[in-house]
């Protein structure tokens, strides 16, 4: 299982000002999509509408995500991070498409064996995490 944050070119185009961005100085806890980490209080974050999806269809949804101002190290790896851990989610299985075909809420310590079951079918091709409350994208995963 693969958990994949959003590309480090799409951060650095918010970051230099190439895609249209909001300054927001950071309460704390607000989630980085880059690095899935939280911000500290008074760190400065970018939020921005972003698309997750590489596919068209009706449910090709935008919608705002943060990133971290500074330079942060994208995500990497198969480990389920805190940021994911501490929230109540929704986890979507898509097929190759962009259809859903499934979906789910999860307490995010339990997030791996529903993300398991959903890669399980074999038309899901992707499943996207969103923070179940604001709806907003957290991440991708994939097999
Ligand atoms: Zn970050």
């Amino acid at each position: 299982m693969q958990i994949i944050a959003i590309p480090t070119e799409v951060a650095r185009n918010i970051r230099t000002g190439l895609a249209p961005a909001v300054a927001w100085v950071a309460e704390g806890g607000e989630p980085c999509r880059h690095c899935l980490e939280d911000a500290a209080p008074g760190e400065t974050m970018l939020l921005f509408s972003y698309c997750p999806f590489q596919t068209d269809g009706p449910y090709r949804e935008v919608g705002p995500i943060y990133v971290h101002a500074r330079p942060c190290a994208r995500f990497e790896g198969d480990a389920i991070p805190d940021q994911l851990r501490r929230r109540l989610l929704a986890l979507r299985g898509y097929d190759v498409n962009g259809d859903m075909l499934d979906a789910e809420i999860v307490d995010g310590r339990q997030m791996a064996p529903l993300a398991e079951r959903l890669l399980s079918r074999d038309d899901v091709a992707f499943v996207h995490v969103r923070n179940a409350r604001p709806g907003c994208f957290a991440c991708e995963i994939r097999r």
